[in-house]
């Protein structure tokens, strides 16, 4: 049998979550249009008959500008620690200067690593793929340099036999059937996270947490549960910028999440919640631990 932890890097919004979840074969990890969603190591498990792979997704590599992002780089740096393979994920739109310092770092490593171009339907002209393949090449040693998009239902199957073919021999480590690290709460508070994201824009993602309080049988039908969750932001100002005139925004995200959260659940789902304002959370390791953010 072959295992082994395989870790996604790159900077924020090339597309690692995506690609996660194409090679998870379920969602997990959230995506969104703005960067620096994914804030903590998520793990997803591929079983096939060669064996199992722990795949990795990880922060966007950057310079930090908070507590947070401070924690965010070291679960990345710790990722690709532990990584017996790495995907160094790309845009096909080129390098740019955090893709280098992120290069760095494995280079430092020494770490395995396959280069992905990703977003390859954005590059205008075909022919540009070439002198970038050329381009990587010279940077790093990549054991293979694999074009594609996240975005496509593509054969993602040749890819994790790829994996495969570079991952040491061992046992697996995970009962089949498992297919995440992540605590139901986690997953759920996730789920809402993303619906805020999607209706939301600018400053307003970034200082936004979710923290799932309570889940628990609705009194008047057990087949039914009740999610407490609490949205936190950093500043009273955004308080009603998550509320929407009305509540008219709140009110569409959780119908969103509810219905995820149904699917995951298998029930229905009464979302119950809360905007609190905790002020410069994302400065606070103490306050957004409670969140999920706090191991590595
Ligand atoms: P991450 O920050 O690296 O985890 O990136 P995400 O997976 O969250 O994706 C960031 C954004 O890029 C989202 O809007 C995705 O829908 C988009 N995206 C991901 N893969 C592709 C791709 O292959 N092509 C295009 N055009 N967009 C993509
Ligand atoms: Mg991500």
């Amino acid at each position: 049998m072959k295992s082994g932890v395989v870790a996604i890097v790159g900077r924020p919004n090339v597309g690692k979550s995506s690609l996660f979840n194409r090679l998870a074969g379920s969602k997990i990890s959230i995506i969104s249009r703005h960067p620096a969603t994914t804030r903590l190591k998520i793990l997803g498990v591929i079983n096939r008959d060669q064996g199992q792979v722990l795949l990795l997704d990880t922060p966007g590599f950057e310079l930090p500008r908070h507590q947070l992002g401070e924690f965010m780089k070291k679960t990345v740096l710790s990722s690709l620690t532990e990584a017996d393979l790495t995907l160094f994920v790309i845009s096909a739109g080129g390098w740019k200067k955090e893709d280098e310092q992120l290069l760095q770092e494995v280079k430092r490593l020494n770490k395995k690593a396959f280069l992905i171009i990703n977003k390859m339907d954005i590059l205008p002209r075909k022919e540009d793929l070439l002198p970038l393949i050329e381009n990587s090449r010279q940077r790093y040693n990549f054991l293979e340099i694999y074009p594609c998009s996240a975005l496509h239902q593509e054969k993602w199957d040749t890819l994790v036999k790829i994996i495969f073919q570079w991952l040491p021999e061992g046992e697996v480590f995970f009962p089949e059937g498992q297919v995440s690290n992540l605590a139901r709460e986690y997953l759920l508070a996730e789920i809402l996270r993303e619906k805020i994201l999607e209706k939301t824009y600018e400053e307003v993602p970034h200082s936004v947490a979710v923290e799932i309080e309570d889940i628990c049988p609705a009194k008047t039908n057990p087949e039914m549960v009740v999610i407490y969750a609490r949205i936190i932001v950093d500043r009273k100002q955004m308080k009603p910028i998550i509320l929407g005139r009305n509540g008219e925004r709140i009110k569409a995200i959780g119908q969103k999440a509810r219905l995820e959260m149904e699917q995951v659940l298998g029930k229905p789902v009464y979302l119950q919640t809360k905007v609190k304002v905790i002020p410069d959370w994302r400065d606070r390791p103490d306050v957004f631990r409670r969140f999920g953010y706090g191991q590595f």
